[in-house]
């Protein structure tokens, strides 16, 4: 970048500007993808919103691109770029309770644990995903599939407004009753639509859980996703949990001459009286008997966190996604035929249930168009070495195949890899037309294309 733009640049923010040359631009060129190696103009580690906005106009003045890095973690790093200006906001994760009324305020880049940590002292949550260290920003912005979904709906579902840094430099509120095509596009549209430096969001009573993982044998996975089938179709919403591949990691609740091996997992969270719960998760136990398992009372956080340490940042990643309507047994088939194949201790294939209250919202009431898909399948390739790239995703790449023709068209935005960009009108759905013409109204250069893309309508 020229020194006249970089002098600016750090004249009109109050955060660390990072450029090439500088000591830690090595590590703030990186996001959470080590498959990703972009290297930026320059990262600015945004401290508030007047930092977003320096960013934003500098960008559109020198004809850049403005990546904006939240938590960090889409598997196509979004979150950098070559040449572009990143908007870091990872320094932006205040949370603020109001517990009330129930409302979090919350930063852009903020993560899931931290937001546990604000609500959870509170006795209070919102849904959030699966593995904490992920950013609230992308995550609601996709939708946000995670444990209390069924019980609560998407993330997005509880997002009640948003401050956001456009692409022309204003900075407006987002909402029901403020901009409301806006706040539509930005419950599901990705970050299409500019910078979210703020969130509030719903809360909801919530003590400690019942849940945890359960492994069974692979000679019982049949029996168990045929029984997982049926039982979440009408389970009470209270249950949050979801099948996967799992090899054994070497946990102490693990039998040691078991570690290492591949399993059908059911990982458990139920959110209502645990002795009901406990008495729920039991129908598993009488399909087949768990080879071991860490079922019982916990925090909601330490549920939500409980898989942190096997998706550590610096992991190469490949992901493939599908909606799904009905789990066939074709489907079942396939996933039989590939799932037991998992490679590696991180990599897995989870099949979240988003029916009950995702089933709430009609379809065109927000951007997230898919409340008649019952499942969000997620084939998560995530493996240390980057001499391995090529099994690996071979693996995900075979899976997905294998499942895509007992699948929707599309699958989430926010499980979608770098290659995906071709389905991205199938993977929005419905609404896509209508958040064209959004886009059009608030981002008319494309600015902000650093993401499962939406391009302006003409
Ligand atoms: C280990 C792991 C586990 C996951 N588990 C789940 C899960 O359980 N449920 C689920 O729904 N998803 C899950 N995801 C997917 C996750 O939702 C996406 O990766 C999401 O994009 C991550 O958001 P982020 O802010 O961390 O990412 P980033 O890479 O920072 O951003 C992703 C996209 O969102 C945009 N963005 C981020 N923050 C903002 C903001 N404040 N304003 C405007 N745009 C913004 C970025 O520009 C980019 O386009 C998981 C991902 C990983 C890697």
């Amino acid at each position: 970048m020229a020194a006249s733009t970089l002098t600016m640049l750090r004249e009109r923010v109050h955060g660390d500007v990072v450029m090439p040359g500088d000591v830690d631009y090595e590590d703030a060129r990186h996001v959470y993808n080590f498959m990703i190696d972009k290297h930026p103009a320059a990262v600015v580690r945004c401290t508030d919103a007047s930092d977003v906005q320096a960013v934003v106009n500098q960008a559109s003045e020198s004809g850049r691109g403005v990546a904006v890095r939240g938590g960090g973690h889409s598997v196509p790093g979004f979150g950098t770029a070559d040449d572009a200006i990143v908007a870091d906001l990872s320094a932006m994760n205040q949370v603020k309770v109001d517990a009330q009324r129930r409302i979090a305020r919350v930063g852009g880049g903020a993560t899931w644990n931290m937001m546990n940590e604000g609500t959870t002292a509170h006795g209070l949550a919102t849904t959030g995903g699966i593995v904490s260290t992920t950013g609230v920003g992308g995550l609601t912005l996709g939708g946000g599939i995670g444990y209390l979904a069924r019980k609560h709906g998407l993330s997005c579902d509880n997002l009640r407004s948003a401050e956001v840094v456009l692409a022309d430099g204003r900075i407006v509120t987002a909402s029901a009753d403020s901009e409301p095509d806006l706040f539509w596009a930005l419950r599901g549209g990705g970050g299409n639509f500019g910078a979210v430096t703020e969130f509030e969001f719903e809360l909801h009573p919530l003590g400690d859980v019942y849940g945890g993982p359960m492994l069974f044998e692979l000679s019982d996975a049949p029996d168990i996703l045929r029984f997982y089938r049926e039982f979440i179709a009408d389970a009470p919403r209270e249950f949050g949990g979801f099948p996967a591949w799992q090899i054994a990691p070497p946990l102490p609740f693990v039998p040691e001459n078991r570690v290492g091996e591949p399993f059908i997992a059911i990982v458990a969270c139920w959110t209502g009286d645990h002795a009901e719960g406990a008495q729920l998760i039991d129908a598993f136990r009488d399909v087949a008997r768990p080879v071991s398992e860490m079922v019982g009372p916990m925090p909601y956080a330490a549920l939500n966190s409980m898989f942190d340490p096997l998706v550590p940042r610096g992991l190469q990643h490949y992901w493939k996604a599908a909606y799904v309507k009905e789990l066939t047994d074709e489907a079942i088939t396939a996933h039989l035929t590939h799932g037991p194949r998992v490679p590696v201790v991180n990599s897995t294939m989870h099949l979240y249930p988003i029916n009950g209250a995702c089933h709430d919202v009609a379809p065109d009431a927000t951007a997230f168009a898919h409340r008649d898909a019952n499942f969000a399948c997620v084939i998560a390739g995530m493996w240390p070495d980057p001499a391995d790239n090529e099994a690996n995703t071979a693996w995900v790449r075979d899976y997905y195949a294998a499942i895509a023709p007992y699948s929707e068209a599309g699958g989430y935005i926010n499980f979608a890899s770098m290659d995906d960009q071709a389905k991205v009108r199938d993977n929005y759905g419905t609404t896509y037309g209508q958040l064209a013409d959004v886009k059009r109204q608030y981002d008319p250069g494309n600015m902000f294309h650093f993401n499962q893309n939406i391009e302006p309508a003409r």
